[in-house]
């Protein structure tokens, strides 16, 4: 992609409005907007991170036997009506229709998803199923000013499973734990499984992967020596200072979290809200992953004080190419990277500054930097160097794409 071809550049300045670390760089180096507090607009290069996102999910969700599916929105009110969320659900979105119908903006799917997949279950033999979707929710959250992290309108997967019976559900509970654990991984991530109450759906334990960052909104007691780690914001029988009630080794330390996916045992109050007097009432279970607010974290873990620093598995390009009055070496370069599957960001604006060029590379984050200039080529070709790193080392034109499968 070429920048001077793109409306989307990086700013100078942070947006004033901005509280958290991952509203203020996003919008500075140009992947969102604001439209209002929790609403934004993904532009080209935010775009490009949410669904470098999304890939690495969809893989893994498909690994563990999921089939993808994309539900609808726009909810008739009735089965939210059926399961009580209509009344008892605070951050559910309504609507009237101008024939004074009333709708819900899919807030979660397990009414829609229940009812679907009913039709096809008709045996033993027709289970397990584990259809999943990557689509926007709306929540009427009161409060959203966590930049990307709390959205009214957000991306997330949400998968459901549906089982013959609990041992079946414990079975891929499991298998579905370790897939985000590899989801988290993937990205750069380190997610603690966190014991946490079911909240809305169930009397049961669920857990939540929770990533440590002072920009999340839970508060967690964890053990540094095993696994261990615990919601404690409403349910907590650990207190700070406990031994590990798992390893006994450490004490319970504090930390404050983002929480990143949960999976939630659902058992059968959905399978029996949705009777349609069939034979078998599925165990059912519900996965959800935060698209959106996993960029978030991303930038809030990831960045320095000059911008953000992409994880190399999701950044919108592998390779930010600068050119410093070298336009048809520069072009040349583009091209082959191009032409060998690399994906580039190619700064071929002129009337820039060499130093605005590689403060905006290094705002935008991407993983490597090239750059040709005069004093480059005069050295034997391009320098390059890693997002992170202040040393660059120079290397010909013919070696970039050798090097850059090893980066
Ligand atoms: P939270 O406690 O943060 O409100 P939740 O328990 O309501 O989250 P779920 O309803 O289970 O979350 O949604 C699944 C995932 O979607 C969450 O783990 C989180 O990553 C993401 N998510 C939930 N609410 C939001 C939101 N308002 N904005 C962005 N992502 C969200
Ligand atoms: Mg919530």
């Amino acid at each position: 992609m070429k920048m001077s071809k793109m409306g989307a550049k990086p700013e100078k300045m942070a947006p004033k409005d901005a509280e958290t670390i991952n509203h203020k760089l996003l919008v500075q180096a140009g992947f969102v907007r604001q439209l209002m507090a929790g609403v934004y607009t993904y532009l080209p290069f935010g775009l490009r991170v949410l669904r470098n996102i999304e890939k690495i999910v969809r893989e893994e969700m498909d690994a563990i036997g999921g089939e993808e599916i994309l539900m609808p929105m726009l909810h008739p009110a009735e089965i939210w009506k059926k399961t009580g969320g209509w009344d008892s659900i605070d951050v559910l979105f309504k609507l009237k229709s101008r024939t004074d119908r009333d709708y819900a903006l899919g807030q979660s799917q397990e009414e829609v998803v229940t009812p679907t997949m009913k039709e096809f279950i008709n045996s033993y033999r027709d289970l397990p199923r584990m259809p999943y979707h990557i689509q926007w929710k709306f929540r009427d959250e009161l409060r959203s000013k966590s930049g990307i992290m709390r959205g009214r309108e957000f991306l997330m997967k949400d998968m459901y499973s549906f089982h013959l019976d609990q041992a079946d559900f414990d079975r891929f509970y499991e298998i579905a734990k370790a897939a985000y654990l590899k989801v988290f991984s993937r990205m750069g991530l380190t997610a603690k499984v966190t014991e946490a109450s079911g909240g809305a759906f169930s009397e049961k334990i669920s857990y939540e992967f929770e990533v440590l960052t002072d920009a999340g909104e839970v508060n967690i007691l964890y053990c540094s020596s095993c696994e261990f780690c615990a919601n404690v914001d409403d349910l907590s029988q650990y207190r700070e200072g406990d031994k590990c009630p798992k390893c006994g080794k450490s004490k319970l330390k504090p930390s404050v979290a983002a929480e990143v996916g949960n999976v939630f045992d659902l058992g059968q109050k959905y399978s029996k809200a949705f009777d349609k007097g069939e034979m078998i009432y599925p165990i059912m279970g519900c996965y959800g992953i935060g698209i959106t607010r996993t960029m978030g974290v991303i930038v809030e873990k990831f960045h320095d004080d000059k911008g953000i620093i992409w994880p190399k598995s999701i950044a919108p390009f592998l390779v930010h190419l600068v050119d410093l009055q070298q336009k048809d070496k520069a072009g040349e370069i583009y091209e082959l990277l191009n032409k060998s599957g690399v994906e580039v960001l190619w700064d071929d604006r002129d009337d820039l500054s060499a130093g605005s060029k590689f403060a905006a590379a290094d705002l935008i984050g991407c993983p490597v930097r090239i750059v040709i200039s005069q004093i480059s080529l005069d050295k034997g070709g391009v320098e390059i160097k890693l997002r992170q790193e202040t040393e660059y080392e120079i290397i010909s034109i013919g070696k970039i794409v050798d090097f850059l499968k090893d980066v």
